[in-house]
């Protein structure tokens, strides 16, 4: 549904029709969520072609690396989800304490109700359907909003997602910040963001009037450390790869490089070699290497590459939205580079003689959603690892933490709120609900007033049946 045909009004009968059919009680069933799952999947199957499509035009974005990013993971999170979904509704029991003896104790998962899903374009396929997985597995209806910048990715699913499902089950909502803005004046039961911090803290604003939970997925720049005791030819390669991945617009990039200063000139020698056997010596012509997604983000980085400081790469061509895969060198922390999350193939190396001056920096910026440490000393890695904080860690590589979906994925502070991926997708789309079912007999009267029972003898019982 695109945005001139949806005005307040409409949103407003959308949202309502979600919302008794959630009351219908329909999506809570195990039978229910579980075909859904699978034909979502089906879907998707049937749709490769089409979606690696959309992709390529939006983003430039190779078949392979298509394939990997945006099909494939979320293929694997759906197949995990039918596979344990009995597993993760069924009640589990945990015990009670004795001063509620004869009785049981369970934690039951129950579905929000509706869920916006509200997506960035860099992406586009994988970050609005892999929250849909959970959203479905838990027993949610869903609203979905992709990112207007992927138009080709964002057309797509609006038909697939409307062919297929139910619209008052899943329903999509296209456009801007202006649909957004639209969506978010109505109440929904949960509400998971992925985008910048910026407009993280508008949907939190905007939640907060209706008291609605949210996940905020949000950016940020996340640092990677190489220490001198590493083998600097797969650091570089692991770099090369996780930064350079979809020309640098993955929000765990590492976005700039701390190295020893004892390494950095092999470092950048080994990053250029790197570079060169990944895209080749004209990375232009490369069918591997991704392109940016629009002119305004094209000039956000072009303002960022100081010519003086780029030690390889640096070329630009407006027309093609090309940047080549690009090392800065003599980086100071007052450079604009450092000022934000870069999002794109700019990597700026910075360096140390100290680690407690990495840690005393990173400590001093906001805290990051991924951090990255190359280094062979269990020592260092265990000082950075306790020192600092972040969303998500990978040693001695990048990005890799994304791919485990017994690890929760999501920010801290100003990269993000909440976690998902795998199990703990499901348990953000549920509610934990608590019940305690208490047996009708004995029913002890100490309890009770009029209160004839010894104040030290409570003391005494409480100390024990804690
Ligand atoms: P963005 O914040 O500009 O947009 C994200 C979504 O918000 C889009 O659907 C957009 O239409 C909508 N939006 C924009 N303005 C809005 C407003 N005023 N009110 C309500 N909604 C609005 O982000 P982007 O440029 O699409 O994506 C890049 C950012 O996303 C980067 O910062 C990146 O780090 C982050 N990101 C985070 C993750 C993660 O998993 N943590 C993943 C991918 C991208």
């Amino acid at each position: 549904m695109s945005i001139e045909k949806l005005s307040s009004p409409k949103v407003k009968s959308i949202l309502k029709s979600h919302h008794s059919f959630f009351k219908s009680g329909k999506t809570k069933s195990y039978e229910f969520r579980l075909k859904n799952l699978i034909l979502l999947k089906k879907l998707i199957e049937s749709n490769e072609k089409r979606i690696i499509e959309a992709v390529y035009k939006d983003l430039g974005k190779c078949e392979f690396e298509a394939y990997f990013s945006e099909i494939g993971t979320v293929l694997a999170e759906i197949d995990l989800a039918i596979n344990k979904l009995k597993k993760w509704m069924k009640p589990q029991a945990v015990s009670s304490p004795l001063f509620a003896f004869y009785s049981r104790s369970y934690l039951y998962k129950e579905p929000y109700g509706t869920v916006l899903i509200i997506s960035p374009w860099n992406y586009p396929f994988q970050l609005l359907i892999f929250p849909l997985v959970g959203a479905i597995a838990a027993g949610n209806t869903v609203v979905l909003k992709p990112s207007e910048i992927a138009t080709h990715t964002s057309s797509l699913c609006a038909e697939l997602i409307s062919k297929h499902f139910d619209p008052k089950y899943i329903s999509i909502m296209e456009g801007g910040a202006e649909i957004a803005t639209e969506i978010l004046k109505e109440k929904f039961d949960y509400i998971f963001f992925t985008g910048g911090t910026k407009v993280g803290r508008i949907i939190y604003q905007a939640a907060a009037k209706h008291l609605t939970p949210v996940t905020l997925e949000l950016g940020g720049k996340s640092p990677c450390i190489v220490h001198h005791d590493i083998d600097l030819d797969v650091t570089a390669k692991r770099i090369v790869w996780g930064k350079f991945v979809n020309a640098g617009q993955t929000c765990i990039a590492p976005d700039y490089i701390y190295v020893h200063s004892s390494v950095k000139n092999k470092l950048i020698e080994k990053l250029k070699h790197q570079i060169i056997a990944f895209y080749g010596t004209d990375p232009e012509k490369s069918t591997d290497y991704a392109r940016i997604v629009s002119d305004k983000h094209f000039d956000r980085i072009e303002k960022m590459m100081n010519p003086e400081q780029v030690v390889f790469g640096g070329v630009l061509n407006k027309a093609t939205k090309y940047i080549s895969p690009t090392l800065l060198d003599n980086i100071e922390d007052s450079d604009l580079i450092m000022q934000e999350e870069i999002f794109g193939p700019l990597l700026p190396i910075l360096v140390y003689k100290e680690i407690e001056d990495v840690i005393t920096y990173i400590n001093d910026h906001p805290k990051p959603l991924a951090l990255y440490v190359f280094s062979k000393s269990n020592n260092i890695q265990q000082q950075i690892i306790q020192n600092t904080s972040a969303g998500g860690v990978t040693i001695n590589d990048t990005l890799m933490h994304i791919g485990n979906s017994n690890l929760p994925f999501g920010g801290i502070g100003d990269s993000g709120i909440g976690a998902y991926h795998g199990k703990f997708s499901f348990e953000l789309f549920s509610h934990t609900k608590a019940v305690l079912n208490h047996s009708i007999f004995p029913d002890l009267k100490l309890r009770y007033s009029p209160y004839n029972f010894p104040l030290k003898w409570l003391k005494k019982f409480m100390k024990w049946f804690s």
